[in-house]
């Protein structure tokens, strides 16, 4: 068995640890290799190194450090079917969803890579005609990055690439589920030849080395994917030690049927955005909020298409939905399929555990639909994280959009209709960071501003131009001559 290390100041390193964790197999139950189960002062040492970097990396200029970006990005390319295959393995998604996730992070090294030679500032006119105002952009310094294991290779890339291109230094903290991916993410970087200690990676339990990363007096700032539990943590400590943090969390996306909608690409939508990656992304479809007068040609449509989803590994090609990632997530999943059928939903279908040969050894769920659903029930409220949905129906439209946004989250929303004033309508009064029209749910753009608003995100955005803003102090630079 593979014995995976941490990655400190360009060395794979044995460092502090005694404890090592299992990283296994959702779909078998298969030891996949063990990585360190980090401490306190496997962390210090990283931020040390990473702090000391620092001082040479910002002095590079961005063209120099993009070089260093195109060539991840290649090598990452290259090895793209191993890590496809390693994410599938570590936490269950399909090769052709692996794929297409890892090749998406290849593109946005290389948007980042280019971001070096792109404007960092304004030049304001001053009120004094003798002088000369600007912006300029400097980095923040260290930056903690602590990711979830559903986006393996791509939200690790989506914080580090910009981090690394505006100037920080980055110790990287990877969902323990998906460490050998990090590690292999990692590899790449290695190979590319980053001078030492600008990336360092250090595996290990959440409340040991990411809180300890968020305490640490010299990691300036964190930047954080996960759940909102963990998200609420981080931010209090951050605020409390002033550095500056970037969250983005939980959702509980709608999508709405209007009456006029194309039943044909509403049910592809919803299939898609809520089932796709066991229904485990932050923008999976988890609410459907119905027209009363075309739900049973919907919902007839609905489950007869189910019945296409494919359920197994997600390494054979024929498989559609792979397994929940973990068995605590199968456990959270199945706990909300049962408070939904005692809040008095009615289980329309799915809701089982897969428990026959093949499906034993592993973490299998059926796609499952509640009906009947009510806006308070925990099961319209909460984030399942599985491949639920709860079937909503409303009368007006301007009821669809009170009950879309009758939640605490705000990530992703959508809508089928074919009126144009209804879309309109639907981008105004919808309270989310993305808004989808005949689109599902799910689904970003890396050259667009992605998160989320209410208790999905702190309010920040990543991805696309937008990055800048949090991986950067603006200085504000008045010159007399
Ligand atoms: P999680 O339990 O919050 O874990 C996320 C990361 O935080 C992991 O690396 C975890 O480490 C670490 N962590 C755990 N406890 C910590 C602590 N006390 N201090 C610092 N770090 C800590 O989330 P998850 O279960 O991996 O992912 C699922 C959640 O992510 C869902 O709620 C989903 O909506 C959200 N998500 C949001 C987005 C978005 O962009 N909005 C995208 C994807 C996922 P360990 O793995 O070692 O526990
Ligand atoms: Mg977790």
């Amino acid at each position: 068995m593979t014995a995976y290390l941490n990655y400190i100041n360009g060395s794979w390193q044995s460092g502090q640890f005694k404890k090592t964790t299992d990283v296994l197999n959702p779909s078998n139950n298969e030891v996949l290799g063990n990585i360190p189960y980090s401490t306190k002062e496997d962390v210090e040492i990283a931020v040390d190194v990473a702090k000391e970097t620092q001082r040479t990396w910002r002095k590079l200029s961005g063209a120099e450090r993009g070089q260093y970006l195109y060539k991840v990005a290649a090598i990452i390319e290259s090895r793209l079917n191993e890590i496809a295959e390693t994410m599938t393995k570590e936490m269950g998604k399909t090769l052709g969803e692996a794929k297409g996730e890892t090749n998406r992070g290849v593109d946005i090294l290389r948007y980042y890579a280019g971001e070096g030679m792109r404007s960092v500032g304004d030049v304001i006119p001053s009120t004094d005609r003798d002088a000369l105002m600007f912006t300029t952009r400097v980095p923040l310094g260290v930056i903690g990055v602590i990711t979830p294991w559903n986006f393996p290779v791509a939200i690790p890339i989506w914080k580090i690439a910009p981090a690394l291109i505006y100037g920080n230094t980055v110790v990287f903290k990877p969902a323990s589920e998906t460490a050998i991916t990090a590690n292999k993410l990692v590899e790449c970087f290695h190979d590319a030849g980053l001078p030492k200690g600008v990336l360092n990676l250090i595996t290990g339990s959440g409340s040991i080395v990411g809180n300890n990363l968020v305490e640490h007096e010299d990691v300036a700032g964190v930047t954080f994917t996960g759940s909102n539990t963990v998200g609420k943590n981080i931010a209090n400590i951050a605020l409390n030690r002033g550095a500056k943090y970037q969250l983005e969390m939980g959702g509980k996306n709608p999508v709405i049927i209007a009456h006029d909608a194309d039943i044909e690409k509403a049910v592809e939508g919803t299939i898609s955005g809520a089932f796709r990656s066991t229904g485990q992304k932050c923008t999976a479809t988890s609410r459907v909020i119905i027209h009363k007068s075309i739900k049973d040609k919907f919902v007839a449509k609905l489950l007869n298409k189910m019945e296409e989803i494919k359920i197994g590994s997600g390494l054979e090609e024929s498989i559609w939905m792979g397994p929940c990632a973990s068995e605590n997530q199968l456990n959270s999943i199945m706990s909300y399929i049962n408070i939904g059928k005692e809040e008095g939903a009615k289980l329309l279908k799915g809701g089982n555990r897969l428990t026959e040969s093949p499906y034993d050894q592993g973490y299998f769920i059926e796609p499952t639909v509640f009906d009947e659903v009510k806006t308070h029930m925990t099961i319209a409220q909460e984030e399942i994280f599985g491949p639920v949905i709860a079937l909503i129906t409303y009368d007006s439209l301007e009821e669809a959009f009170q009950l879309a946004n009758d939640v605490k989250f705000g990530l992703s929303a959508s809508i089928y209709t074919e009126n144009i004033s209804a879309m309109l309508s639907f981008i105004d009064n919808m309270e989310a960071g993305l808004i989808r029209i005949n689109a599902e749910t799910a689904g970003v753009e890396l050259q667009a501003p992605f998160g989320g608003m209410k208790q999905s995100s702190s309010h920040s955005r990543e991805q696309g131009k937008a990055a800048i803003e949090f991986f950067t102090s603006i200085k504000t630079v008045f010159v007399k001559g």
